[in-house]
């Protein structure tokens, strides 16, 4: 049903009056993003004039950029432990800022192998409630007809532990999806999901999986859109349906749920909606037993019109699986946010994957650019302090740095990610996410760099001394070929002693301390979340490591300043390195990993 012409949006028509005042926000604020950018740090600094932070660098009241920009230092998470430090012990006067902290989002970057903590505040839920409130309606304008049927999203709730001073801290979409904004939202009939809250809510990942995917198949033909926050978690709910499908067409075919299933709650509202159905739970069973899975996707919920997760920056890597396993339907990235700040949209959702541009939204914080010289190190020096560029000022080709200012008390704040202009939507520019900085290796929302790398080699290298011998090269791999994808390094050995050359098991051994001194996240992965598969280390043979520096030599690197690369992916290179393989290993268990920090 098209709506009236005079609500029509220069963005396309609305489908619905609801859709149509969302457009028209949307319209207003990247028509006049600099002056809500104006807005938003006036609004933020005199809100917070008399906190801590902002009384530091003596900005004595004042409210406006150039002010701001000459007083306040760029800053990274590091230069702010102190400050979340005592907020996290308790120190409740105003340090960052002047509204009390509500808790702690734990960002899936790390410091010092823990995730970092991210302070928020209460209203903040409202802004990111007004991003997500735009998907649907820009959604809408492409794809029609969404609220004749339901989305089925794999959505979870991580752990959830406590400061010393007794805040909370979790992610933040555990925090969104516990909060009355979710729980309780007005009924939208394109926006219906076939999970209920009962299973998105529980923190058991494995019943809040089953009853998800039960729901999802039972109402198979009612599902238009598939979807999960990232690529890797809705590759890990097919990984699921491919172990548990016998469970789950059984539990269709008698009308009753699995007893590994005691949540109460998710027990109760599930005897509401599973019936026996012994058609249906044939065909899952027809479908599921084939050897082939190709398709899947569109086999077993055959009128899903497109995929609705995140598959660019580290995700691009599950983009041809994905495909498989869909037979190639559309890739919707709708959204680019993060914990410290929900960034902005995806305007043109069924664009390609490598099309896609988020446009930032001008109302959610202030946003500075800081240019980016892929080759220089891009810190402030005393003599050259960086130009930040201002939201509406970058140019278009140009590769940035983001660089926020919140509500929350963030204050000029280096986020780590790196985005290039594409184009503007009326002042509001959109940017292609280039990738995020330092993080060499990712499977799901784990971020590890070459420094977390290094550290983990060296402490597994530890186990070789008895043997007498050490690693004299190595290099990583992202394998997502399997599901859950899982670390692969590449270690070249120097044994010197081959009568004493170390035994399999040692080398197994070596795994697991890799794992051990990986990050929390990571570690999470492996055992709460089951998203990372178990670490595998490689052997090659001697010399392979110099046969890969000739390879590079002959495409041109220049022999001075060859270094080996601390992570491969193109595809020569790896055929290279997978043909001098002479052994492989696996972690042989879990390493440790508990919700508490260690500090
Ligand atoms: P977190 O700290 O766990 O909240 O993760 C936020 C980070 O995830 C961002 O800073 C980005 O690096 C990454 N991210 C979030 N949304 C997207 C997106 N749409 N595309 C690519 N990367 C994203």
């Amino acid at each position: 049903m098209a709506v009236d012409s005079a609500l029509s949006s220069p963005l396309g028509p609305p489908a619905c009056e609801k859709d149509a005042k969302a457009l028209q926000l949307i319209e207003e604020m990247t028509k006049n993003a600099d002056l809500r950018q104006e807005k938003v740090l006036a609004e933020i600094l005199t809100r917070n004039a008399h906190t801590e932070y902002l009384k530091r660098y003596k900005l004595n009241g004042a409210t406006d950029r150039a002010t701001f920009k000459s007083k306040l230092p760029i800053i990274t998470y590091e230069d702010l432990q102190p400050e979340i430090q005592r907020i996290a012990n308790g120190d409740r006067s105003a340090i960052l800022s002047a509204h009390p902290i509500s808790e702690f989002l734990t960002s899936s970057g790390t410091s010092a192998g823990e995730r970092k903590l991210m302070p928020t505040i209460q209203e903040e839920l409202d802004r990111r409630q007004l991003l997500y409130s735009f998907l649907m309606p820009v959604m809408n304008l492409y794809v029609p007809g969404l609220d004749k049927g339901k989305g089925l999203y794999f959505l979870f709730v991580k752990s959830e532990t406590r400061t010393p001073g007794g805040l909370l801290a979790r992610p933040v979409l555990t925090s969104y999806y516990k909060s009355d904004h979710f729980k309780t939202r007005p009924y939208d009939p394109y926006n219906v999901y076939t999970s209920p809250n009962e299973a998105i809510l529980c923190a058991d990942s494995f019943q809040s999986m089953y009853s998800q995917m039960l729901c999802g198949l039972l109402e198979r033909d009612q599902v238009l859109r598939v979807g999960a926050v990232f690529a890797s978690g809705l590759l890990r709910a097919i990984r699921f349906l491919q172990l548990n499908w016998k469970q789950l067409a059984q539990d269709i075919e008698m009308g009753c749920l699995n007893s590994k299933v005691t949540d109460p709650s998710i027990r109760e509202c599930m005897g509401k909606i599973l019936k026996s159905d012994p058609e249906l739970g044939e065909f899952i069973r027809g479908e599921c037993s084939k050897e082939n899975w190709e398709g899947i996707i569109t086999r077993i919920w055959p009128n899903t019109k497109y995929l609705d997760v995140i598959v660019t920056g580290a995700m691009a890597q599950y983009i041809p699986t994905l495909d498989y396993y869909s037979g190639g339907l559309p890739m919707a990235c709708t959204m680019y946010a993060s914990s410290e700040c929900y960034f902005g949209l995806n305007l043109n959702p069924m664009c390609k994957p490598s099309e896609v541009s988020y446009t930032i939204m001008p109302n959610m914080a202030y946003f500075e650019f800081l240019p980016h010289e892929p080759n220089s190190a891009g810190f402030a020096t005393l003599d050259s302090p960086p130009k930040l560029v201002d939201l509406v000022d970058v140019e278009v080709g140009k590769e940035y740095e983001l660089v926020i200012t919140t509500y929350a008390g963030l204050c000029r704040y280096r986020v780590g990610d790196i985005l290039r202009v594409t184009g503007f939507h009326n002042s509001a520019p959109q940017f292609h996410f280039v990738r995020r900085k330092n993080v060499l290796l990712s499977i799901d929302s784990d971020k590890t760099d070459e420094a977390e790398l290094q550290k983990a080699m060296e402490n597994a290298s530890q186990l070789l001394r008895e043997y007498n011998t050490s690693v004299v090269e190595y290099t990583s791999y992202a394998d997502t070929k399997t599901i859950p994808g899982h670390y692969v390094i590449y270690w070249e050995l120097l044994v010197k002693d081959s009568a004493n050359s170390p035994p399999s098991e040692v080398l197994n051994q070596c795994c697991l301390a890799m794992e051990e001194s990986l990050n929390s996240v990571y570690r999470q992965g492996r055992v709460a979340d089951n998203s990372i598969g178990p670490l595998e280390i490689r052997v090659v043979k001697n010399g392979t490591f110099e046969e890969l520096m000739d390879y590079a030599i002959s495409r041109g690197a220049s022999i001075n300043q060859y270094k080996v690369p601390r992570c491969v992916n193109f595809t020569p290179i790896m055929e290279l390195l997978d043909s001098r393989v002479i052994s492989t290993h696996f972690s042989p268990a879990l390493p440790h990993w508990t919700p508490e920090r260690r500090r």
